[in-house]
């Protein structure tokens, strides 16, 4: 402990701001976030073209996950030593040299051990960092701490429901009281943009996911970063169903030691037709929130437009939906690839004409024919806004 004066310092500050004036860390923040605001406006280089963005990106198995909105960034976690070389390759493919905020979720090597080499790329400024007070004892963990000390960044502790606001998102975060098991010491962060939400859990695991369900936290998202990569002790059903999401993501690498996802997370997600997306088998996946429309694209070339469930009333409508579809759906059998006026993705609900350039992007598997567009409707589907099918 003598080892992070500075970090020390910080945590006794915060505690005394808190101590007098309540929400000064939320102000604090604020400020930060608007002076960014206006140093990045002129900043002609930004990938952003509107919306919120959320980039998982692929690092192997590890977490780490940017987030993006109006030409402000958050990187959450930079995966395990050795591979911060990939996300500053991402940073830079994606034309990003400022990290607003830097957020390390618990000290667990897969996921701080490449911030190092992410605060010590000199072509990405970072201004702030986020982290929780759970420490650990590797060397790694020291040096990346000395590191941030000696560099005087903006360190924030931050609390259950503090807020950061990242250009029109704003991220609420859960903040657990530090515990043995440095999983469930994950800050948790639910993004929300435009009435769309996301939720990314870290390692999290059922014990953190019932405190925040205990306390009270908003969980209710449209998309969901499982739990500590799939694991079967995170996603608990009760967690799962006060959730609700429309898709997982699941962060893990290819044939990894854990066995990440676990078969009991797959289960529970093909139980409810939860569609799930992942890094091992996808390459880094691009989730979008858009004019009221989430979509989805991935390195490895798949493309998906969601519609959005405003809230969980519309989700379980679109829900019964689908299953009187699978009733009804005899009428619609003769619909074949060659015969079909326009083809659905399964799992996003979307409608497309056949000749549209998603569809040759979707995968086989996802692909539903139709003839009739009365027909596709009347089974839950949205018709997609690229190309209008009528
Ligand atoms: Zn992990
Ligand atoms: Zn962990």
């Amino acid at each position: 402990m003598k080892k992070y004066p500075k970090i020390l310092s910080f945590i006794l500050a915060i505690v005394c701001i808190t101590a007098f004036s309540g929400c000064d860390i939320l102000d604090a923040v604020t400020t930060v976030s608007s002076d960014t605001n206006t140093s990045t406006q002129n900043n002609t280089n930004s990938s952003t073209d509107g919306g919120f963005t959320i980039h998982m990106i692929d690092i192997g198995q590890g977490d780490s996950i940017l987030l993006e909105c109006n030409d402000e960034y958050m990187l959450i976690d930079a995966g395990e030593l050795g591979q911060g070389g990939i996300v500053n390759d991402y940073l830079k493919d994606h034309n990003v040299t400022q990290l607003d905020y830097a957020l390390i979720t618990h000290p667990h090597s897969d996921h701080y051990g490449g911030m190092l080499d992410v605060l010590k790329n000199e072509s990405v400024t970072t201004k702030n960092i986020v982290m929780t007070e759970a420490m650990n004892t590797t060397r790694t963990w020291e040096k990346l701490v000395d590191y941030i000390d000696q560099k005087n960044y903006n360190v924030i502790f931050p609390k259950t429901n503090d807020t950061i606001h990242l250009g029109d998102t704003t991220l609420t975060m859960y903040v657990p009281e530090i515990v043995k098991d440095l999983n469930n010491c994950s800050i948790v962060v639910r993004a929300e943009y435009d009435g769309m939400s996301a939720i990314l859990t870290g390692d999290a695991e059922s014990s953190e996911e019932k405190l925040m369900l205990d306390e009270g936290f908003n969980v209710q998202a449209n998309v969901l970063k499982a739990g500590h990569h799939g694991s079967r002790t995170s996603t608990s059903k009760k967690f799962l169903t006060a959730v609700n999401p429309q898709i997982a993501l699941i962060s893990c690498g290819k044939n990894n030691d854990y066995g990440h996802p676990h078969k009991e997370t797959v289960k529970k997600f093909n139980d409810i037709n939860l569609p799930m997306y992942r890094t091992d088998e996808l390459g880094s996946i691009v989730v979008t929130f858009n004019n009221g429309n989430m979509s989805l694209h991935t390195t490895n070339g798949t493309s998906e437009e969601i519609a959005i469930a405003q809230n969980n009333t519309t989700t379980a409508e679109s829900k019964t939906s689908s299953n009187t579809s699978s009733k009804t759906s005899t009428s619609t059998k003769k619909a074949t690839k060659k015969t079909a006026k326009y083809v659905g993705n399964k799992n996003s609900k979307v409608l497309h004409t056949k000749d549209c350039a998603t569809v040759s992007k979707m995968s086989d598997a996802n692909k539903v024919y139709f003839i009739s567009y009365e027909d596709a409707i009347a089974q839950g589907y949205t018709p997609a806004k690229d190309c209008n099918p009528q």
